[in-house]
């Protein structure tokens, strides 16, 4: 016991300070709240999918789930089943064998199917690129409609991804006056975000 709390003293407090620029994201963060609910009029739900990273991105995305980030708050929750989410977050270069499972993923998801890549493995290939284990990007395989690069991103970046595919499900709906995201919204989306 003694031991230990010698440890404690020597060591102190490692929690790392808070980012700087959180305070930047907090009006950004506030509208698209709004957007989810005017749009979604729920919760935006998102099922995260490992392709084949190295966990350095799951990481940085377990980080973005503390309270300090305040995710539930805005509006956003992780889920268990793609049948259940809005968004897929994909990590990793593909690996040819997730590539199967990425799409029967990516079918099961309901509209409006937004995929946002996570780090430079998702975005590109990063450094495993293609070959006979990998597919590269996340785009070689489904449809991305917003790519955060980084090795990996750290949780804002993160969060600013999320935040931009969220405003491109927002906008169409608010052109047609929409508060809920009907038949021809999703369409509308649907179209707009493959261009
Ligand atoms: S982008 Fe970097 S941290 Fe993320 S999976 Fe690739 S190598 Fe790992």
């Amino acid at each position: 016991m003694f031991k230990l709390l010698q440890q404690v003293a020597r060591v102190g407090l490692c929690t790392e300070a808070p980012p700087a620029d959180a305070g930047a994201l907090e009006p950004a963060a506030t509208r698209v709240h709004a957007d989810i609910l005017a749009v979604l009029g729920r919760a935006l739900t998102i099922r995260q999918v490992d392709a084949g990273s190295c966990n350095g991105c799951e990481l940085e995305i377990h980080a973005l789930n503390n309270p300090y980030y305040n995710l539930e708050g805005r509006g956003i929750r992780f889920v268990a089943s793609p049948r259940h989410a809005d968004m897929l977050l994909v990590t990793g270069p593909v690996a040819r064998n997730m590539a199967l499972a990425l799409r029967r993923t990516y079918e099961a998801t309901p509209a409006p199917k937004l995929v946002v890549a996570v780090g430079d493995c998702g975005c590109t290939g990063g450094i495993f690129g293609a070959g006979y284990a990998s597919c590269g990007a996340v785009a070689g395989v489904i449809p991305v409609d917003v790519a955060i690069p980084g090795c990996p991103p750290p949780p804002l970046e993160i969060l600013r991804g999320i935040l931009v595919a969220t405003r491109r499900l927002a906008a169409p709906a608010r052109a047609a006056g929409s508060a809920a995201l009907g038949a021809a919204g999703e369409a509308a989306v649907a179209a707009g975000r493959r261009s």
